[in-house]
């Protein structure tokens, strides 16, 4: 069933296949037409009792809408967490501090990427509250100002308040420190950049890791998930059918990658990318060339190939 939902420029009819669909179909069930259909940077959005979303004003090829920042929070005991604060830009801390819906205790950050932490520092200063994350393995091109008070390990869980937990979940793959946080009483998974709404996840070697990747997206499987919350989109619905597709999606490229590896025998990464990626327009293969390794990297640690002289074959 069509959708009436509200955009900046006036309504409009949102369809079951677009991005904000299910998140417009949960949050007006009645069909009142006034949710948005856009992310909006620096407006906020009440997802529930229990999440509150201000997208931050970064929009781009690598963060789609921009990067989403989430508090989340027990509005009885008026105790919240803020999720990913963003790059270190004023004016979403100045957002951030507006629209804060209670006060904030800790600041959390899902990964280290510059779209996500950087923010962390500010925020902490103005919240008076401490950082907790995981410090990446490989440092390179990440936030270097990331300075966690405490790393958290996989499995913890956070009571925020009385009626609100949230379980930290290690889901390495897109980066080596990536942490995905379920807020139990609700059944949403802040997937940060482990799944993005509407674009294929960079899986950059060697902190980016294939093998990791497709284990932290299975393993997703066994837990109850009712909604995804991600870094870059709308809320995201049917988790577990969701994960099942990028994990089959992922497969398929793999299958890409042996074939090409079964015919050419013997070949260079730059061999096998226009094989592989003969569906991906040439712009976007420097992207798709990291992919490739980390597509490479991950069959030679199930044993299935082997590189030489920068030169991969199928053992
Ligand atoms: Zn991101």
């Amino acid at each position: 069933m069509p959708r009436r939902a509200a955009t900046r420029k006036g309504p409009r009819i949102v369809l079951p296949d677009e991005w904000p669909y299910a998140e417009v179909a949960r949050l007006d069930p009645e069909g009142r037409g006034d949710v948005c259909a856009e992310l909006v940077p620096g407006v906020p959005v009440r997802l529930s009792p229990r999440i509150v979303r201000l997208t931050a004003p970064n929009p781009g090829m690598m963060t789609g809408p921009g990067t989403n920042s989430y508090f989340v929070g027990d509005p009885l005991a008026d105790r919240w967490v803020l999720v990913d604060p963003g790059p270190a830009d004023p004016v979403h801390l100045q957002a951030l501090q507006q629209h804060a819906p209670g006060t904030v205790v800790k600041v959390l950050v899902t990964h280290t990427h510059v779209d996500h932490s950087p923010g962390a520092v500010a925020a902490s200063a103005a919240f008076g509250a401490p950082v907790f994350g995981r410090r990446p393995a490989y440092p390179q091109g990440q936030d270097g100002t990331f300075a966690p008070e405490r790393e958290l390990v996989d499995g913890e869980r956070l009571a925020i308040g009385p009626g609100t937990t949230l379980r930290v979940i290690h889901t390495p793959g897109h980066a080596s420190n990536h942490l995905c946080y379920l807020l139990e009483e609700e059944q949403t998974l802040l997937t940060g950049d482990h799944v993005m709404q509407g674009s294929t996840v960079v899986i950059n070697p060697p902190d980016g890791d294939m093998a990791a990747y497709l284990t932290a997206l299975a393993a997703l499987l066994e837990v109850d998930l009712a909604w995804l919350a991600p870094g870059h989109g709308f809320l995201v619905a049917k988790p577990h059918a969701v994960l099942r597709g990028l994990i089959q999606h992922r497969l398929r490229r793999e299958a890409k990658v042996r074939a090409a590896l079964e015919t050419l025998r013997d070949a260079a990464l730059d061999e096998l990318l226009p094989r592989v990626y003969d569906d991906v327009p040439a712009g976007l293969h420097p992207v798709a060339r990291r992919s490739l390794l980390a597509h490479l990297l991950k069959l030679k640690h199930d044993g299935a190939a082997a590189e030489e002289d920068q030169r991969w074959r199928m053992t």
